[in-house]
């Protein structure tokens, strides 16, 4: 509940960052019952806390992302698109402390932060095309003397709700688009680490977007679920876990928004005998450890073919043994930081341990690592779970932490099969030197995102961020063109003018 908006304040804390909301242009603190503390993971600090906002706040930044809408919706998108050149400028001349900012919130080492960054970026860039993205189609003499036209225009308020491991990147999969189109929105940033998605907004600001075009609220569940039910809001965006997607997508659906929805993820990795085992294990182990093992694309499941177990392992385990792992809130950071939280480091620790009851053989234990200049960070160290089978815990459940599950299988007909049974389809991706058996895998296999000896690939900011299944509820994906067709709705106009004396019904003498 949030006890009263009009006791906001400048939400300085001695030794805590702020956390302020924006709505109509102004950004205050509100003094609400419910905070949520946000860590720095590197070192297990509570750097500042999350104002939990209610109904109350919701209902003021819907109300003023509506009136903007009038204003915005008609401004022409070239103009929009200047302030989003603007907005491009303003983010490269800040990269290094916006990545930085990155990872004291969240854990990830400064090149993933960069990453994470630029990708976003990207995002941008694209969005920076509105006035090419945006243009309709036209049939001239659709019937004699009759043309057909359909423009796309903008719903109205759009929502952004953000998961935790990506504090730039995901926010950016968003607002970008949706303002460009001449939408208005609401980002309700993770409570986790909302303070790289603030500075994004104060950067949006400050490249000339005007008042209540843009509205940032914070909370969890009471907070969503006034959005999903506002009658003014039109259009949601949501990532996060399955559960949480679905329960979005069934909720937002039945009062009557259109919905996006990303989830969770079971990405497989296959590893064939005759792959170039140098660069399998590199993917391998980006893909596996890269951001500690939290990205929906994480390659948590290595799938072997015949012997290339044996080739595979000694080098993996040399690689896998040679991560530091420590603080990246510094100038020389580690390689692998922390997860997000000590409940989250119970958490993949009792996975692992799961694993292990179940019969699987733990190769690389992470658990325990000491890191003596932090030791309150919320570390894990890079583990390897080999001779995992699809009943076990670990192989079913999102893991999300630095695992890596070994799966071994003779055949590839055998293997597609099995993974075909999660019931998530993010990514999947193989090594192999055969076009045949990558044809086979590329065509067969149950993911909407694919890599053919890239390691689990994002897609591009210009193409759709795929996924099936449990890991996408909905129909149009975000990025791409299917952004573009999700945050605005077209409109069809048939039209025909009458050469006098031709058949005119108004102007019959
Ligand atoms: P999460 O589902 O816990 O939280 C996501 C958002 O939902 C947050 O803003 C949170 O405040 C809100 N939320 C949480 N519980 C809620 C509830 N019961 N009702 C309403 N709202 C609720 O996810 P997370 O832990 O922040 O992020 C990690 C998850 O996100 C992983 O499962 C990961 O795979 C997924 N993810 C998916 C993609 C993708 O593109 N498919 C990308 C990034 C992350």
């Amino acid at each position: 509940m949030t006890k009263n908006i009009s006791a906001a304040s400048s939400g300085k804390v001695p030794g805590l960052d702020p956390v302020p909301i924006f709505i109509g242009g102004k950004w205050s603190v509100p003094q609400t019952e419910k905070t949520s503390p946000v860590y720095n993971p590197s070192t297990g600090e509570v750097i500042a806390q999350t104002p939990m906002c209610g109904l109350e706040i919701v209902d003021q930044a819907v109300k003023d992302a509506h009136r903007a809408f009038a204003d915005w919706s008609e401004t022409p998108p070239v103009e929009r698109c200047r302030i989003l050149f603007r907005y491009k400028m303003l983010l490269e001349e800040e990269f290094e402390p916006l990545a930085r900012r990155i990872c004291r919130e969240h854990g990830k080492n400064i090149a993933e932060a960069r990453g994470d960054l630029r990708r976003g970026i990207e995002v941008v860039e694209y969005a920076c095309g509105i006035p090419e993205l945006l243009k309709g189609e036209v049939l001239e003499n659709v019937a004699r003397g009759i043309d057909c036209e359909m423009v796309r225009q903008a719903h109205g308020v759009c929502v952004g709700i953000c998961p935790y491991n990506f504090p730039a990147l995901v926010p950016m999969w968003m607002f970008p688009l949706a303002i460009a189109c001449g939408n208005t929105f609401i980002l309700k940033l993770s409570e986790k680490v909302p303070l790289t998605g603030i500075r994004l907004i104060q950067l949006l600001e400050k490249a000339g977007l005007p008042p209540g075009v843009l509205n940032v609220v914070h909370g969890g569940r009471e907070c969503v679920d006034a959005l999903l039910t506002h009658p003014l809001v039109r259009a949601i965006s949501f990532v996060g876990s399955s559960p949480v997607a679905k329960y979005i997508f069934e909720k937002g659906t039945q009062h009557g928004k259109r919905v996006q929805a990303a989830g969770g993820a079971k990405n497989y990795v296959f590893v064939l005998p005759d792959a170039d085992f140098d660069n399998s294990v590199t993917g391998l182990v980006d893909a596996a450890f890269g951001c500690s093992g939290q990205r929906c694309m994480a390659g948590s499941t290595a799938v072997t073919i015949g012997k290339a177990a044996e080739r595979l392992m000694g080098p993996l385990s040399k690689a896998v043994g040679s991560i530091e792992v420590g603080p990246t809130d510094r100038e020389h950071g580690a390689r692998m930081g922390a997860v997000i939280s000590s409940e989250h480091l119970v958490r993949v620790s009792r996975l692992i341990e799961s694993g292990v009851k179940e019969g699987a053989s733990l190769v690389v234990d992470g658990r325990g690592v000491k890191v003596k200049e932090a030791p309150q960070g919320f570390y894990l160290g890079p583990t390897i779970v080999d001779r995992v089978n699809a009943k076990m815990e670990i192989a079913r459940e999102e893991v999300f932490g630095p695992v890596l599950n070994i799966m071994r299988f003779e055949d590839l007909d055998a293997a597609i099969e099995m993974a075909n049974l999660t019931p998530f389809g993010n990514g999947a991706c193989i090594y192999t030197q055969s076009g045949k058996a990558a044809r086979e895998f590329k065509h067969r296999i149950k993911a909407g995102m694919v890599g053919i000896n890239v390691g689990v690939p994002a897609p591009l900011a210009y193409f759709p961020f795929s996924g099936w299944d449990d890991s996408f509820f909905g129909d149009l994906h975000l990025q791409g063109k299917e952004a573009i067709l999700f945050y605005t709705r077209a409109k069809v106009t048939t039209t025909r003018w009458f050469r006098h004396g031709e058949g005119d019904i108004w102007h019959k003498d």
